[in-house]
């Protein structure tokens, strides 16, 4: 895709509220997430898009689980962390 229309996309995206990918920062609103990563029953994570899960490193993909797990915790649902060892242990399997 176009840059311009990409940032055009995102700052949109962003103005509307959508998160976005933690690894290329393309809004939710267009770009899609790689599947959710289920840790339990009631909870999964989503920290980057398919684009970014067929192209990026391991290491990069547990950085960005690791942030979103953190920013999460810190918006208040600190239960994310204790998640992690779970999410960690998926992200590595799946790659
Ligand atoms: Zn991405």
């Amino acid at each position: 895709m176009n840059r311009y229309l990409r940032k055009i996309l995102n700052w949109i995206g962003n103005w509307r509220g959508f998160s976005k990918c933690f690894l290329c920062g393309d809004s939710w609103m267009w770009k899609k997430a790689y599947h959710t990563i289920r840790v339990s029953d009631t909870r999964g994570i989503f920290p980057y898009c398919e684009e970014c899960a067929q192209t990026r490193t391991l290491q990069e993909k547990l950085d960005a689980a690791k942030a979103l797990s953190i920013e999460w915790a810190k918006l208040g649902s600190p239960e994310s962390l204790q998640f992690w060892d779970n999410v960690a242990s998926i992200i590595r399997e799946e790659s």
